[in-house]
């Protein structure tokens, strides 16, 4: 670890679980929603229904995530087949976004929304679309808890001068008009950008945000969108082995950097792991803080 020097190199951060914790705000998002539905004039008993389908759906989606032994369906209401149907439904409201893009915003909190108001028989429009869903990222946004140790380290890598950028996954924000679901790039990421900055009231500080619009997490073209966004906010040319990345999941945070963009070091957050340890270009640590010693 000794032989790590990472001083003069860039840093790019993912998120959700490795600055920040944001399933604590979970069930208050759904209050939220569900009291922002009472306030744009549905019946209390019916925003009951409708929050409590978007609960379920937000379950089955996680659950399609997580799942990779077929028996733990056993255990979900619903099972696969209530995760499939989910799934089919998701792709026909974004089919118009799927034939322009070749993409669905598969987590679109909009299409939970549609669905599930569907399935209790109220008709929402745009309007109440949009003012409920961002009633739940503003909750979000508001419990998200920043981890201390992220805290310090930014401390330290501040006085180091070290330029740092995030890298977040789109809220997949969609527009619902005239009766379907479409798709604007820059809507969505300029909202995800806007939540993002509170961070910076935690005591986090970054140049820039690398977003998942259009393209999210683990495509090839994110990551390169975040080495031109790096380039153009320095104003010069950096070469991708003088970039670190920084992420809980191997998967989605580091596979695609080192081994198809070059870039220079990987360091994966698992709490799981003891000390830290590094191989080839892969260092584990399991806390935030084990970065300081290598500046
Ligand atoms: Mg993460």
């Amino acid at each position: 670890m000794k032989s790590v020097n990472l001083k003069n190199k860039i840093f790019l951060f993912d998120v959700n679980h490795t600055l920040i914790n944001t399933a604590t705000g979970h069930l208050y998002a759904m209050k939220s929603m569900e009291q922002e539905l009472i306030d744009n004039g549905i019946e209390k008993h019916k925003a009951n229904s409708i929050i409590k389908h978007v609960h379920y759906i937000t379950s089955l989606m996680i659950a399609g995530f997580l799942i990779t032994n077929e028996k733990d369906w056993d255990g979900v209401p619903g099972g696969k087949k209530a995760y499939k149907e989910i799934l089919s439904k998701i792709s026909l409201h974004q089919k118009l976004i799927n034939d322009k893009w070749g993409f669905i915003k598969k987590w679109s909190r909009e299409v939970f929304l549609k669905i599930a108001a569907d399935s209790v028989g109220v008709e929402i429009d745009n309007r109440i679309i949009k003012s409920v869903v961002d009633a739940h990222w503003h909750a979000i946004t508001k419990k998200a808890k920043t981890f201390i140790s992220a805290k310090i380290l930014f401390k330290e890598l501040k006085k180091h001068n070290i330029p740092i950028y995030l890298l977040t996954s789109s809220d997949g924000r969609l527009l619902f008009e005239n009766g379907v679901f479409s798709y604007d790039p820059i809507y969505s990421e300029e909202f995800k950008k806007r939540r993002m900055e509170e961070l910076r009231k935690e005591g986090l500080y970054f140049n820039d945000i690398i977003v998942g619009d259009p393209h999210d997490k683990p495509s090839r073209d994110y990551f390169k969108k975040g080495i031109s966004t790096i380039n153009k906010v320095l104003g010069r040319y950096v070469g991708s082995e003088d970039l670190v990345v920084v992420g809980n999941s191997f998967e989605d945070d580091l596979v695609v950097p080192i081994s198809e963009l070059g870039f220079g070091m990987g360091i994966l957050v698992d709490e799981t792991i003891k000390g830290a340890h590094i191989e080839g270009k892969i260092i584990r640590i399991d806390d935030l803080r084990e970065i300081i010693s290598l500046l």
